[in-house]
């Protein structure tokens, strides 16, 4: 194994944060082929440290481990459970400034994001550790006499949980609370690209007493982590986070062990702007709902539909507001935006504006001087885009914004729905027949009326048609991992 990088270790309080290694059955663990990857800071380019490839046997092997402490895990009472997660979630609040400089430096995002990311992701694990206390059954009036009949919920059995790099921490403890509340031991694989914020958590998922193999972080070739997860039949649970692409093809991989399957995939926002709104006050929350953490979020507002009245001074006021949005290393004081996740996403990015201005929308750069930096990409907004173009069709997942005027709400929502995407929609208008109208016909999981911010721990978080299946967060989060058994007591 590659000596550690002190790039990472020599700006934390705690530098044992920092793990090169997976964590299998309580114990940190190389890969038996020796084989390693590189995980790098995309500000800079430089190597942060190095996480082993693990062999598909050392992956079976976390399974079993997951297996044999499921007995124990479930065995626990809820409120034993819930005060193991109690002691993480206190963990994660003494280390939350090491934590959010672990995801800035291998994510790239602004320090402040980091720092708000930690509590959210905090969020998740206080608010299960209490919602595991209450996963009630049910008793049934019967239909048969002389008989009883009610239902239990038990949990599901092993969840693997595979997530993406855009939000490190969040993506993780969403999942991993719901699943440990629920009595569920977890096989993580965490995206290569931000390895060391998921060691970290496992660090101290073991400092609060989670036991030896209920918590276990896989890392490798995804392909491979993916095909022995998905086929393996003791895994009950498959939640994930990430792309479409690749939700479709867990999908497939999982349908021969028939497993639960949750899905949060992609999205393409639109964000509607009434001809009732202060211009000014609508473009700085859709500059605010479509660049945090440089655009690469699954809720951003891609395509911003403002009506046609308010729709010249709405692009001069967002101009503005984006211009403002200061570009740079994310550990640097006041950055808004980091570097994008690596050199593929900022092809992406160019692509898509090169697309858009050869078909003819107009191209509106910031005023700010560009960053120099592989990875920097400076925030762009793209006027006079139609559908056609890929930054209408496609989910950017970069810091380009796209606006289109419109002129009644039927067309509103049509635009809006026009996409194979339905996760989040943002509505800005203080008309309330208009919010009821436009609200009900928008096919999103998720409508946010004059707010930017919509998610939090007791939000059912989730999509509709290629964004998803099933709920994060709230009291549907935690049945993603829990059964419901029937029961019938004859003759009673
Ligand atoms: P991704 O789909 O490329 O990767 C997600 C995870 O899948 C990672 O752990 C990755 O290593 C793994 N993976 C990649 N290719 C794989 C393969 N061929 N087989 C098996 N596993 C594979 O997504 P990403 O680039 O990490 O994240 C961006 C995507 O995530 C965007 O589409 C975004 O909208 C989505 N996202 C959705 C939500 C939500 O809650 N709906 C939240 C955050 C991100």
């Amino acid at each position: 194994m590659t000596a550690p990088s002190t790039l990472l270790s020599d700006r934390l309080q705690d530098p044992r944060l920092i793990r090169q290694y997976a964590y299998l059955n309580g114990k940190w663990t190389h890969g038996e082929g020796g084989r390693e990857e590189p995980v790098t800071d995309p500000a800079t380019g430089e190597v942060l440290g190095h996480i082993p490839v693990l062999e598909e046997a050392q992956i079976t092997a976390a399974v079993d481990a997951a297996d044999a402490a499921f007995a124990g895990w479930r065995a626990l009472r809820a409120n034993e459970r819930s005060e193991i997660l109690e002691a993480w979630y206190a963990l994660l609040q003494e280390n939350s400034e090491d934590l959010a400089t672990i995801m800035t430096l291998e994510q790239g995002k602004a320090i402040g994001d980091s720092r708000g990311e930690v509590q959210y992701g905090a969020s998740f694990i206080r608010w299960f550790a209490e919602e595991g206390k209450r996963t009630y059954g049910d008793t049934i009036p019967s239909h048969m006499p002389n008989a009883a009949l009610g239902s239990l919920k038990e949990p599901v059995g092993i969840a693997a949980l595979i997530t993406p790099w855009n939000f490190p921490l969040a993506m993780i403890t969403r999942k991993a609370a719901a699943a440990l509340a629920a009595g569920c031991p977890v096989v993580i694989k965490p995206s290569n690209e931000t390895p060391f914020t998921a060691l970290a958590l496992a660090e101290l998922g073991e400092r609060a007493g989670i036991p030896a193999g209920v918590l276990n972080v896989v890392l490798g070739e995804p392909s491979t982590v993916s095909k022995v997860l998905c086929a393996e039949p003791r895994i009950r649970a498959l939640s994930f986070t990430g792309s479409t692409r690749v939700g479709e093809l867990l999908m497939e991989q999982s349908a021969s062990t028939v497993k639960r399957l949750s899905m949060e995939l992609g999205g393409n926002a639109p964000f509607i702007v009434g001809p009732d709104m202060d211009p000014k006050e609508a473009a700085e929350a859709a500059v605010a709902a479509k660049f945090q953490t440089s655009g690469q979020d699954c809720l951003a507002a891609n395509r911003i539909l403002v009506h046609e009245s308010i729709h010249e001074a709405f692009v001069e006021a967002f101009k503005e507001s984006m211009s403002a949005l200061k570009v740079g290393n994310g550990l640097e004081d006041g950055v808004d935006l980091g570097p994008l996740i690596h050199g593929k996403a900022v092809e992406k990015a160019q692509s898509i504006v090169d697309d858009a201005v050869d078909k003819g929308a107009t191209l509106h750069e910031s005023t700010q001087t560009p960053v120099a930096g592989d990875n920097f990409f400076m925030p762009v907004l793209l006027t006079g885009i139609t559908r056609g173009m890929k930054v209408w069709d496609e989910e950017s997942f970069s810091p380009v914004a796209g606006i289109l005027p419109y002129s009644t709400d039927e067309e509103a929502i049509e635009l809006a729905n026009d996409t194979e995407y339905g996760l989040a929609s943002y509505l800005y208008t203080h008309d309330v027949r208009r919010i009821w109208k436009i609200m009900r016909g928008l096919e999103f999981g998720l409508v946010s009326v004059n707010s930017v911010k919509m998610t939090g721990a007791p939000v059912p978080f989730g999509g509709v048609k290629e964004s998803g299946l099933g709920r994060e967060g709230g009291p549907t989060g935690i049945e993603e991992y829990l059964e419901t058994k029937f029961f019938c007591l004859g003759g009673m």
